[in-house]
């Protein structure tokens, strides 16, 4: 059995504590301990403790008492609770379980009936931390495009409307850069899909090591659209960054087994501007602006960059 792991003993007998630490540590427990509850739920405040053993009386709060406390509180993570008592009346044993605790110890406690139960423990333990950890990486997931790794659209349609209002909110500039890559198509049809593919992953590598760390961010929009998103940016910076953007893009060389492959792109900005907000704009809006300027940015021939404050 592990361990390494952290047990906080609830105990008012100093003597009773102290044989008990010493069994828990001779099996390779880090122990704590407290001599009420009111002086564990201080302690599980301070520093997470996800395996709690109690005894069940005690003076100012209780074994039971602390059970219940602990289950009314969320401290982002499950503690595991085992009840301590001298008596084994069903009575106590049902208002303990009851009152929240997973299980029960009857004093004098037996060493390996101790083990067993700490094992049970460490399965529930771990099997939510299990379950926690997957539950992080279908989230993160359910907001990723599959191909380039980046935000994907529903993460845009939930996320670009709320910057837009605490822009609005709170007078900042908030400037969109809507990406579209030349002629695209004729990479597929000449190279084949899969080279296409790669193409885009390295398109939207290109874009995203240039983005400004933990302020920017990218999201693909749709096939070979992406949306880059710049807080606090104006139009002018906002231009900047596009034609910043364009360079690096027009400069890239993909190596693929069809040879080295170059492309270029064309960017359409468009910016709030809180000085000037129309009444009734939305993040919606926009959108539609970076699309007419990269309608614009096309129609002038691709491989530029056009933008518009909405
Ligand atoms: P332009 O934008 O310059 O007008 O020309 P284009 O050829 O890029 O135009 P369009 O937007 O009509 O075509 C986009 C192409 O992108 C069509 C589609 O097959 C391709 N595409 C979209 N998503 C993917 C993808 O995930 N992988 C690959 N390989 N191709 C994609
Ligand atoms: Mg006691
Ligand atoms: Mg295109
Ligand atoms: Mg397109």
């Amino acid at each position: 059995m592990n361990n390494n792991l952290e047990i906080l003993l609830v105990e008012d007998s100093r003597t009773q504590a102290l044989k008990f630490q010493i069994m828990l540590e001779n099996h390779g427990y880090h122990v704590q301990v407290a001599q009420n509850g009111l002086e564990a739920m201080n302690m599980l405040l301070s520093n997470h403790i996800s395996i709690v053993i109690t005894d069940w009386v005690m003076p100012e709060m209780d074994g039971s008492e602390l059970c219940r406390a602990i289950r009314q509180h969320d401290f982002g993570g499950y503690i595991y609770l085992i009840l301590l008592t001298a008596r084994d009346l069903k009575a106590d044993i049902i208002e303990g379980l009851k009152a929240g605790a997973d299980d029960y110890l009857t004093k004098p406690v037996d060493d390996a009936e101790l083990m067993a139960r700490l094992s049970t423990a460490e399965r529930i333990i771990t099997l939510e931390k299990t379950l926690k950890k997957r539950n992080q990486e279908i989230a993160l997931l359910s907001i990723t495009d599959p191909l380039t790794r980046v935000h994907n659209r529903g993460y845009l349609n939930d996320t670009l409307p709320v910057a837009f209002k605490r822009a609005a909110r709170y007078g900042n500039s908030l400037s969109i850069i809507l990406c579209d890559i030349d002629h695209f198509k004729e990479v597929n049809d000449r190279h084949g899909h899969q080279v296409g593919d790669k193409v885009l992953i390295a398109f939207v590598q290109t874009l995203n090591e240039a983005l400004r760390r933990d302020l920017d961010w990218i999201a693909r929009y749709g096939g070979e659209e992406f949306i880059i998103v710049l807080p606090e940016t104006d139009l002018a910076g906002a231009k900047t960054a596009a034609e910043r953007f364009r360079k690096l893009v027009a400069d890239m060389v993909v190596e693929t087994e069809h040879g080295e492959i170059r492309i270029t792109a064309s960017f359409g900005v468009s910016t709030l501007c809180s000085r000037n907000v129309s009444p009734g704009a939305d993040a919606e809006e926009l959108i539609r602006v970076a699309d007419r300027c990269l309608y614009e940015a096309k129609d002038q021939g691709r491989n530029r960059s056009a933008g518009a404050e909405i």
